[in-house]
């Protein structure tokens, strides 16, 4: 029999009725086994996400301040989907003992995590569902980072005593027992890492629109869905911004080269995305396969003269940054310049020292910062295939009279990310969009 896991967002569990076709998902294939939950999500524009609250909540107690009104609203939350289900169950004990570790600061983790928690024992009531407490199945090392052994060999063998059941997304625990979550949108991840230990045939990730789509709904008029998409392609693209599936949910099922649709749940016919590790042989893939992008960046730019003559320049110019700790994403060069694009807020506070070590360990003739810059990746697979796809899009954004800061194109021929100021963004992501899709 084949098997199925399926991860739910904040926004398909954001009331009953949501709850309600979740479980009408859930029941109308019998191989859809485990099922990890997010938090309610919001319910409307301008509505709080229950994880939000959650941090709210653990702010005010940090400060000294109450926390009474917000922890009222998440009570108030959990109940009305309860009593408007019509379950029995109370979540009175669990309120009682969260409101109390908040009190006593038990760590911001444990607190944004009982959004998953308390959404978990109330789908799995629901459902009729096993509940398996994610702390017990899901681990992570000291330092933090997640112990994708020892998470595997625990949730196989836990799972296989469940025939089916809910594990709530977002979080596990460390050595000492303490929560912790994975970074914001993490349920993706937590999904991803059931499937891989379920062995399943296929990821599901229901969401609340119909498939990857090929640029932001927010920034593009009604973009077309993506029918297929590699893993590789859609890391680049949830990296740059594209933010419906967490870039780390790639991971735990890229070994197992285990399948991810994504599908929305108010629309459940729809095909939605298939997330595959190998196109089918039949591929006949567009030039580019979608847009993404994200402000904040700035740009260190160095210039010397007969820069490339001189061995070891690149390698000091990168160590400067790695003494303060800081990460690049790009590094354009040019024969005399060298470039490299790193995240603003990497900067904050380290500015000036950084500046006077380059100065001291270059030597270069040039040397400033630009903030202000945005990044977008156009993504394709077909790209390899395709000539004359980076000419398009520079000449949509040249047409659109924008101006390009810096140029990257990777060797697999995969991606090209352009630099331009934050005010052009919107236009040379609709200008690229235009181009190619029309
Ligand atoms: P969930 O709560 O189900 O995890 P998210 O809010 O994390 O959902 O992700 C879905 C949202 O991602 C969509 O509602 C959409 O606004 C946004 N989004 C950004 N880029 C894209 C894209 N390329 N395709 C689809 N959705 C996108
Ligand atoms: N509820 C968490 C968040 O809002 C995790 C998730 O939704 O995936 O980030
Ligand atoms: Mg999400």
């Amino acid at each position: 029999m084949a098997l199925k896991v399926l991860k739910f967002g904040g926004s398909s569990l954001a009331d009953a009725g949501q709850f309600r076709r979740v479980a009408n998902i859930v029941k109308a294939e019998s191989d859809r086994r485990y099922v990890v939950p997010s938090a309610p999500g919001k319910r409307f524009s301008g509505d709080d996400k229950v994880t939000d609250l959650l941090y709210r909540c653990y702010d005010a107690s940090s400060n000294g301040e109450p926390i009474d009104e917000i922890f009222t609203q998440i009570e108030e939350r959990y109940n009305q989907i309860i009593r408007d289900l019509g379950l029995s169950i109370s979540l009175a004990k669990e309120f009682e003992k969260i409101r109390a570790s908040i009190l006593h600061l038990p760590g911001r983790d444990y607190v944004a995590s009982r959004g998953e928690y308390l959404s978990g024992i109330v789908l799995a009531a629901y459902l009729g569902y096993d509940f398996i407490d994610a702390a017990k199945v899901i681990f992570f090392f000291d330092n933090g980072l997640f112990d994708a052994e020892k998470t595997n060999r625990v949730l196989s063998e836990t799972l296989s005593k469940h025939e089916r059941a809910v594990v709530p997304g977002f979080y596990g625990s460390m050595p000492n027992g303490t929560i912790k979550t994975f970074s914001r949108g993490g349920s993706d991840v937590t999904g991803s890492i059931v499937a891989r230990a379920a062995k399943a045939d296929i990821y599901e990730n229901w969401t609340d629109v119909s498939g990857f789509l090929m640029a932001d709904p927010r920034c593009v008029e009604n973009p077309q869905v993506i029918d297929v998409i590699t893993y590789k392609e859609l890391r680049e693209l949830s990296y740059m911004g594209a933010t419906v599936l967490h870039e780390d949910a790639i991971f735990p099922v890229r070994f197992a080269k285990i399948p991810i649709n994504i599908k929305n749940t108010n629309d459940p016919a729809a095909p939605g995305t298939m997330i595959v590790d190998t196109p089918p042989a039949d591929d006949l893939p567009r030039p580019i396969t979608g847009i993404a992008g994200k402000m904040g960046f700035s740009i260190i730019t160095v210039e010397k003269d007969m820069m490339s003559t001189e061995l070891g320049f690149g390698r000091r110019m990168l160590e400067a940054l790695e003494m303060h700790g800081i990460s690049f994403e790009h590094l354009p060069s040019g024969i005399d310049t060298i470039s490299v694009v790193v995240a603003s807020s990497e900067l904050e506070g380290k500015r000036e020292p950084l500046l006077a070590d380059i100065r001291r360990m270059v030597s270069p003739d040039v040397l400033h910062i630009e903030d202000n810059i945005a990044l977008l990746a156009v993504v394709g697979r077909g790209m390899v295939k395709t000539k004359g796809t980076a000419a398009r899009i520079f000449r949509a954004i040249s047409e659109a009279s924008i101006n390009i800061r810096i140029i990257d194109q990777g060797s697999s021929e995969l991606n090209v990310i352009l630099g331009v100021e934050e005010k052009d963004y919107l236009s040379a992501l609709k200008a690229i969009y235009r181009e190619f899709v029309g």
